[in-house]
């Protein structure tokens, strides 16, 4: 008898795609991811009932009307659609926390990650591995400015402490077993690239040099890449809070020298109307003061988001999703409940 494939051994493997007014970007998308997966299930690298689950963040286009289409003339493609518009990391979690496979793979609906890594993904997955990142080796078609404002956000970032992939965004495969660890992290001020260096496992990279928008327009202006700068920074590291604290020792000492000095200028008579220094010290002084609550104000602001524990999206519809049943239903939920993962179960490995 010659070597047979045991097939039921090979991974389940869900791609999940945000997607927020990706009309244009979309029939591309799919078409490239479809002939990634169907080429990975020809090979026998990956299991029959791979698929794709495109989570609509509330957008204002046709997006939900191409994705429920799709759906309904393919069983490989699934659709999430949430209430409204929750940003980026939330749509990618909730599409996280609905995916029904062995192994997920994150991507941008916009193809500019290179949809042929997924296949080198895969090979790293089956040599070990439980994260596999997606990392930028060339940037050069980001703008002068989105390339310089993340090299400078990595380097501020590092240097507080955060340990993250320099140059990976959210391109990656998660082993289920990682996203069960990924998906017991509770915090509501999520920033996944920070999150999931934390959780440890096997990780490997792969490169790739990163293309144009395949259609459409970029959905981070700078407002929302600094907004998610912020985030990364406050959900991440305290090193701010102790910035503020050595600025502050700093100045008071400056300050009790200046009291001595002045008391002694006093004493010996020496004291002239100082209006200028005066407003000087009481502007300077009021600027760094309000500076250090503004920054406390930051994480006041994040404990009191982490407190409401409010869930972070609301499903509206569902397609197909769910439909693949041989997994294990906690890997599912972004619930109340902590879950552990345990290692005698299977992982598809
Ligand atoms: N996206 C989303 N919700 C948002 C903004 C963006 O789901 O509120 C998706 C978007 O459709 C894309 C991915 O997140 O698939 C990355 O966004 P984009 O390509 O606009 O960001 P850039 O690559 O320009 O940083
Ligand atoms: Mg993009």
């Amino acid at each position: 008898m010659g070597y047979e494939m045991n097939v039921s051994n090979l991974p389940l493997i869900a791609i999940v795609v945000p997607c927020y007014n990706e009309e244009a970007a979309f029939p591309f998308c799919l078409n490239s991811l479809m002939e990634v997966v169907e080429k990975l299930q020809r090979s026998n690298k990956i299991r029959q009932g791979s698929h794709l689950l495109f989570v609509d963040d509330g957008s204002l286009d046709n997006t939900w009307q191409l994705i429920s289409s799709a759906a309904a003339n393919n069983k490989g493609v699934h659709g999430l659609k949430l209430s409204r518009n929750f940003g980026h990391q939330a749509a990618l979690l909730a599409g996280l926390s609905h995916a029904d496979a062995d192994v997920v793979i994150s991507i941008d609906a916009d193809l500019q990650d290179d949809t042929n890594c997924i296949e080198l993904m895969i090979d790293c997955y089956l040599k070990g591995n439980d994260v596999v990142y997606g990392v930028r080796s060339r940037r050069d078609t980001d703008s002068w400015f989105k390339r310089t404002s993340a090299t400078l956000f990595y380097r501020v970032m590092a240097a507080m402490g955060v340990e993250q992939i320099h140059d990976h965004a959210d391109f990656r495969l998660l082993s289920r077993r990682a996203l069960k660890a990924l998906l017991s992290l509770k915090e509501k001020n999520i920033y996944l690239r920070g999150m999931v260096p934390l959780i440890g496992f096997h990780s490997a990279k792969v490169f790739y040099s990163r293309a144009e928008r395949i259609a459409g327009d970029t959905h981070y202006p700078l407002a929302k890449m600094i907004s998610l700068a912020v985030r990364g920074i406050t959900s991440s590291s305290i090193y701010p809070l102790r910035i503020i604290f050595h600025t502050g020792f700093i100045i008071c000492l400056l300050s009790a020298v200046m009291i001595i000095y002045t008391l002694y200028q006093k004493i010996s008579g020496h004291t002239v109307a100082g209006w200028a220094s005066i407003s000087l010290a009481i502007l300077f002084f009021g600027g760094v003061q309000l500076l250090c609550l503004g920054v406390v104000g930051e994480y006041i602001g994040k404990i009191y988001t982490e407190v409401k524990n409010r869930p972070l999206f609301f499903i509206e519809n569902e397609i197909n999703a769910g439909s693949v049943s041989n997994t294990d239903a906690t890997a599912q939920a972004v619930s109340a409940t902590p879950m552990t993962y345990d290692t005698s179960k299977k992982t598809g490995k």
